[in-house]
């Protein structure tokens, strides 16, 4: 099978810009020092890391001393919430059923250990959430911390993370915003967003796999999740991933510097799939609020006809069409999302998740349209 790859899953992952895949390579050669050696090498390596971090703070508009690295936006989603809640001993935790597992199912082990309750914000059929029930939610639990994610991975939705913020700090309640998906593709200026506390994840924006950050607001006093080290100002135990990091900092300076050009590209990919989808497949149906306030990358389906579930993702393979169903990181699951379900999707209609990235084309979105009128008819 020779036929060239279509990659439409870039909201599971994205590849690696080619000038950070060099940075790294040549960093592993030369930046080996252990960060927290006291010897030249290790220095060199500090700094490695302490450029890198200012290089990520400028960008988020924040301060370096916020912003404590981790092996990606799984880690990062558990540290602050074991730290909100066991740390600084909140007892109410205020989410919605849309979030990602590494924040949803944190919060079951933290409930099965401690005694926290959960409180679900109220989310339409778009997945679009309820801020009258969110502030409602807020009057009656004082003292929470609040979980939502910037936007959503399976959806796109994107919330109004401003105006959730500031009725945060209205309630003085803190808010936790899980932006994996949204950093590198919009500009975060954390400074200026009321927020207390952000997961980020570096494979999402064509940096590496295996690192990512948290941000921190200076003075939130959070306990470490892990022991063992004092490395990141003893956050974070453990040798830092020198070379991610790195990557890291270089992929989010080059997103930065191209984001609008890319994001026109995706926008008019995406155009181009909602109306060619949507004139050769009737029935079919975008998920999500998908004519409102998200991102161009993410396009949410379910399609019509007789078609088993568990096989579009395989036939689509066959073509050399890599997309997903479910969430990110069940691809290829027939596990039915959670997200879906939430919003009283059935669990037997196939449905995808098709992202949009910086390297896909309209021939490819053309491809792929042809691909899915054949599958589907
Ligand atoms: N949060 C969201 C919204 C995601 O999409 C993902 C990845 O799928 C994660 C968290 C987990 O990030 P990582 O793969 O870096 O652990």
């Amino acid at each position: 099978m020779n036929q060239p790859v279509i990659y439409f899953d870039n909201a599971a992952t994205t590849k690696v810009l080619a000038e950070v895949a060099e940075l790294m390579y040549r960093s592993q050669l030369t930046d080996f020092g252990n960060p927290s050696s006291p010897h030249g090498l290790g220095r060199h390596a500090r700094a490695v890391i302490e450029q890198s971090r200012r290089t990520i703070a400028h960008l988020l508009n924040v301060q370096p001393g916020e912003i404590f690295f981790t092996s990606g936006g799984t880690e990062a989603n558990n540290a602050i919430l074991w730290g909100c809640t066991t740390g600084l001993g909140l007892r109410h935790v205020i989410t919605s059923r849309l979030e990602h597992p590494s924040v949803l199912k944190t919060i079951n082990a933290i409930q099965e250990k401690f005694d926290i309750t959960c409180h679900f914000v109220n989310t339409d059929e778009k997945g679009v959430i309820d801020l009258s029930h969110l502030k409602l939610l807020l009057e009656a639990k004082p003292g929470a911390v609040v979980s939502l994610m910037h936007a959503n991975n399976e959806l796109g939705n994107v919330l109004p993370i401003n105006e959730v913020g500031l009725l945060c700090r209205q309630h003085q309640t803190l808010f936790h915003s899980d932006v994996v998906q949204t950093v590198g593709k919009v500009v975060l200026d954390l400074k200026n967003i009321p927020i207390d506390f952000a997961a980020l994840s570096a494979h999402k924006f064509y940096g590496p796999k295996g690192v990512g950050a948290m941000y921190i607001k200076a003075g939130r006093g959070l306990l470490p999740f892990m022991q063992g080290g004092a490395q990141e100002r003893s956050m974070r135990p453990g040798t830092e991933n020198v070379h991610g990091i790195l990557g890291m900092a270089k992929a989010l300076e080059l997103v930065h510097a191209d984001m609008d050009v890319v994001n026109l590209n995706i926008t008019s990919i995406r155009n181009y799939l909602i109306n060619a989808l949507s004139e050769s497949i009737p029935g079919i149906i975008f998920n999500g609020n998908i004519f409102g306030d998200t991102l161009p990358t993410i396009i949410n389906v379910s399609l019509p006809g007789h078609l088993e579930a568990g096989l579009l993702l395989p036939r689509l393979d066959l073509e050399g069409i890599c997309v997903s169903t479910g969430s990110a990181c069940s691809s290829g699951s027939s596990k039915p999302s959670h997200v879906l379900a939430a919003l009283g999707a059935s669990p037997k209609t196939p449905n995808l998740r098709i992202s949009i990235g910086r390297y896909n084309t309209i021939n490819e979105a053309k491809r792929l349209v042809e691909v899915l009128t054949q599958i589907c008819s």
